[in-house]
């Protein structure tokens, strides 16, 4: 059975690169009904954060994520990580290196330096090591020290990735890798292959930026002993001007794109197309549809851009197929608690669905539908309403309103035309003030639809209340 793993390290939030990397595991996980697990990599004691387990776990959980199984906390596998690394020491798989790092960086200087050749450098550092030199011959004294494993000298390590095909490494130019440091802490090469193993993971699905550990780690698992699992390295992520993604380009964790008002699923949408594209002409797909055509062999091995303005579009797609009741819930907590109603929330969602970008923007444009205290754009104000014939005009309209017994879209707009036309002046004449006084702002969704969602007491009230300021001046 298929088993996969996110194993981030929770030295800071989830961002977009790691949220991907467990998008894809996710998806491959159940496209092959496989499990999919989470491994928290917290052997590093002084950068790991509890708050960043949260943040991960969060931002998982909201994308929809859902991992199988409990956590495992690398840390908890220390043990195992030291019992391996003696077992492979006795077993004369790997020996003892007994410098301290100033000690090595004083031997590198002295006797690495200026050598090229990688095969040759490998075997001058291993004869170093298990021969020092005689100004350190003492170390041999010593018990302890870091452990390092004999990698081959002959041959190729290879592997098939599953993304790039066929990879493959000289065994002579891999220097022999420490997987025990010398204060008894795995190396990341060494605590991921024994967890791995531990987890039973069947395919291993990263970063490109890793592919140069992969042969490191096939090393690792033939000494241990264990099947070595498949490999996928999936294609770095890069911003607009083609640098690595950065904070620049995208938010720090995916829980700030919750908060911007963006739906998980259009996240996730956005995430999958990362490296990937189910069809060749359509990009709104559904998270069920992406996990149903998921194919890793068919993953880019290009980097993939991200562009913040494609998951606004995504976005404002999921947001348009919903209906207003959805939305009315949706929308809540991006609107002054204050306010809030389930009426106002439906008539924003009915406004304004086709024309937002995010949870957000219905109370930023559309703070009219839940109070008459909304904001009136200064601006809009002074240009439209510059002198007293404006409000003459509106009393005129106000009183054809008043006598309108069916509001409906068709209706307003007639009377208003003819309104106009009675008055001798363009139709944008009135719609502008009128378009004001009910919203405050001057765009936003077709006049005569806004008027008849608002409803007539409505809009009365507040062709009456500009018109207030009018006499105030
Ligand atoms: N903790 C490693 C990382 O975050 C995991 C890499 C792997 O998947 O092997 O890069």
């Amino acid at each position: 059975m298929v088993r996969v793993r996110f194993a981030p390290s929770p030295t800071g939030k989830l961002h977009v690169g790691g949220a991907r990397t467990a998008l894809y595991n996710y998806m491959f996980a159940r496209h092959e009904g496989g499990k999919f697990l989470l491994r928290i990599e917290d052997t590093d004691r002084e950068r790991s954060r509890e708050e960043f387990v949260r943040d991960i776990l969060e931002g998982l959980r909201w994308l929809g994520i859902q991992w199988d199984e409990d956590v495992v906390y690398q840390s908890q596998n220390q043990e195992r990580h030291r019992h391996l690394a003696r077992k492979l020491l006795e077993e004369g798989k790997a020996y003892l290196d007994r410098y301290t790092a100033d000690e090595w960086q004083q031997v590198r200087e002295k006797y690495l330096a200026g050598i090229r050749d990688q095969a040759q450098k490998k075997q001058m550092e291993r004869q170093l090591i298990l021969d020092p030199p005689r100004e350190f011959r003492h170390i041999l004294e010593r018990d302890t020290g870091a452990i390092r494993i004999k990698v081959p000298d002959e041959g190729n390590i290879e592997f098939e990735d599953l993304i790039r095909g066929k990879i493959s490494y000289p065994a002579s130019h891999i220097s022999d890798i420490v997987i025990l440091r010398s204060d008894g802490s795995p190396t990341y090469n060494f605590a991921v292959v024994v967890d791995d193993a531990l987890m039973n993971i069947t395919h291993v699905i990263r970063g490109d930026d890793h592919i140069p550990n992969t042969p490191k780690q096939i090393v690792i698992y033939r000494a241990l002993g264990f099947p070595v699992p498949e490999f996928a390295h999936l294609p770095m992520i890069l911003g607009p001007d083609k640098k690595k993604l950065s904070k620049r380009h995208g938010a720090a964790s995916v829980l700030e794109y919750r908060d911007m008002g963006i739906l998980p699923e259009a996240l996730f949408n956005f995430l999958a197309l990362l490296g990937w594209a189910p069809y060749p002409d359509r990009e709104v797909v559904p998270p069920d549809e992406m996990i149903r055509l998921f194919d890793i062999r068919k993953v880019n091995r290009n980097p993939a851009v991200f562009d913040s303005d494609k998951l606004l579009w995504i976005n404002s797609q999921y947001i348009k197929a919903k209906s207003e009741e959805e939305l009315a819930e949706l929308m809540k907590p991006f609107v002054p608690q204050e306010v809030y109603s389930r009426e106002g929330a439906i008539l924003a969602a009915r406004l304004l669905k086709d024309r937002v970008k995010t949870l957000k923007d219905f109370w930023e444009y559309g703070d009219y539908a839940f109070t008459d205290e909304f904001v009136i754009e200064e601006n809009a104000y002074r240009k439209h309403f510059s002198g007293p014939e404006v409000f003459q005009r509106l009393r005129i309209l106000l009183e054809e309103f008043r006598k309108i017994e069916e509001w409906k879209e068709e209706t307003i707009e007639k009377v208003l035309r003819d309104t106009a036309e009675r008055l001798g002046v363009k139709a944008a004449r009135l719609i502008h003030p009128v378009r004001i006084a009910v919203s405050g702002k001057k765009v936003g969704p077709s006049l005569f639809f806004m008027l008849e969602v608002l409803g007539k007491d409505r809009v009365i009230r507040r062709i009456e209340r500009i018109m207030e300021r009018g006499t105030d001046d």
